[in-house]
């Protein structure tokens, strides 16, 4: 059996060998998939690929490399071998058309539960309908051993060579250096876990933005499948039972189903979610700006700079600069979830996608008025400008009380949009 590990890069609780008795292990460098990846990703990506070979070679097979289009690689490696293909079912469109092109058997191996135990057909809406359900009903499975032992490839089937790996710079201002691949994914878990005051304030701390510790960093390990998120909830639980059970392990497991329910809702939506249409490109200058983080508002530019700069940014960040995009430029939130699959780590195809249209009030409970105040954000989750000054150091003479709204005292241009709204969080 071909086992394509195209975002499962991991052997701890991996279905996708479960009673195969001659696997046949693939990973393939798309190259158009690629292309849409920022070095820093693919490095991170490849990272995971490399570790994963040697770990398969260990256990007595290896990893099949191929690059080029996917359906094209795995049908020739199904015809030289004789072998079926079994594929982990990923949330994305184009993914599973290839999956039927394939013919393929599609395994649930990114998500908490299987499609098959969910107690509904169509995802329910809005979020709170969906976990209520799945609170009452369901338990996700327990996580399955790594494999002890692997058969070796067929005789003659050339494993390939890895892409080489980009170089890229380490940046020092990122919350954390993130290294591609399971044992890193595993020793973050544990050494999450392993400070009780860290899973016990979750809930206070996960809207910070500075360091390692204010949320998990899980997301980066999920995103590649280094990390199964069966494994996080199970690791979660234990936590709750030897040491402490309270809202914010509770919270870590509610953030989780937010991940399952954007997962399983972006396949219920067809291309239209995806694709922007051309009119959007008329505000190009404004859309450029967004990206280089050049805005003029700093609480914008600073998230978006550590965006480009370190491939990661917190949730609330990502809120912020979402809502700023969509609702105070009037863009569409395409062109920047686009753009977030370009640089994320943690690019996730429902989570991403799902969460700009949930922002851009086009999504899952679709609101018109789900609009962030970005000052009035800044001076609730930064207070005193720290995180900016973090990643926008020409702003560090700038005092506190201008730190948000520094062109007020003419201390630099003023921003590309002056909604209205922030009238009433500027003091004159
Ligand atoms: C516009 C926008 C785009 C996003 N794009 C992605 C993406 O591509 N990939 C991604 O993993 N997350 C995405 N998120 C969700 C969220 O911001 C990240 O999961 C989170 O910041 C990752 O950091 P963490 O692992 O420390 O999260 P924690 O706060 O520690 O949460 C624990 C886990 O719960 C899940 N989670 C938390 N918040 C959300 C959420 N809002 N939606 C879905 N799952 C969540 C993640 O798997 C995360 O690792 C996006 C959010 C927004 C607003």
């Amino acid at each position: 059996m071909i086992i394509d590990l195209r975002d499962c890069l991991r052997l701890d609780d991996n279905p996708l060998f479960e009673g195969v008795s001659h696997p046949i292990p693939v990973w393939v460098c798309e190259t158009q998939r690629f292309e849409r990846m920022s070095p820093r990703r693919q490095r991170f990506v490849l990272q995971a690929v490399a570790e994963l070979r040697d770990a398969l070679r260990g256990l007595g097979s290896d990893l099949v490399i191929r690059v080029g289009d996917r359906v094209e690689c795995l049908t020739d490696l199904a015809q030289q071998t004789g072998q079926a293909i079994r594929v982990g079912a990923a949330s994305g469109l184009d993914e599973r058309k290839q999956d039927r092109a394939l013919n393929a058997e599609r395994i649930d191996v990114t998500s908490l539960f299987r499609r098959e135990q969910l107690p509904f057909e169509a995802v329910p809406e809005p979020f709170t309908k969906f976990r209520n359900k799945v609170q009452k009903k369901l338990k996700p499975d327990a996580p399955l051993a790594k494999p002890e032992r692997l058969a070796p490839l067929p005789e003659g089937l050339d494993p390939g060579q890895i892409p080489s790996i980009p170089e890229v710079p380490s940046e020092p201002s990122a919350v954390m250096e993130f290294v591609g691949g399971e044992q890193a994914a595993q020793s973050h878990l544990t050494q999450y876990l392993s400070d009780p005051r860290r899973p016990s304030t979750y809930k206070e701390t996960r809207n910070g933005m500075l360091g390692a510790d204010y949320s998990t960093k899980f997301s980066p390990f999920l995103a590649q499948g280094s990390l199964s998120p069966r494994r996080i909830w199970q690791a979660v639980s234990e936590f709750e039972q030897q040491v402490i059970k309270n809202d914010s392990t509770y919270w870590i497991k509610f953030e989780l189903l937010w991940r399952e329910y954007f997962h399983w809702w972006v396949q219920d939506w067809g291309a239209e979610l995806y694709r922007a249409p051309e009119r959007y490109q008329t505000r190009q200058p404004w859309f450029e700006a967004w990206c280089n983080g050049e805005t003029g508002v700093p609480f914008i530019d600073a998230n978006m700079k550590e965006l480009t700069q370190s491939g990661f940014m917190s949730n609330r960040g990502r809120q912020n600069v979402a809502s700023f995009l969509a609702k105070d430029l009037g863009l569409d939130y395409r062109l920047g979830a686009d753009f977030f699959e370009y640089h994320l780590l943690d690019y996730d195809h429902g989570s991403n996608w799902g969460n700009w249209a949930y922002v851009a009030g086009v999504g899952a409970d679709p609101r018109d008025d789900r609009w962030f105040n970005v000052l009035l954000q800044a001076t609730r989750y930064d207070k005193r400008g720290g995180y900016v000054r973090h990643w926008l150091p020409d702003l560090d003479t700038v005092d506190d009380r201008h730190i948000h709204w520094p062109w007020t005292a003419g201390l630099s241009p003023p921003p590309i949009v002056h909604p209205s709204g922030w009238n009433k969080v500027i003091m004159p």
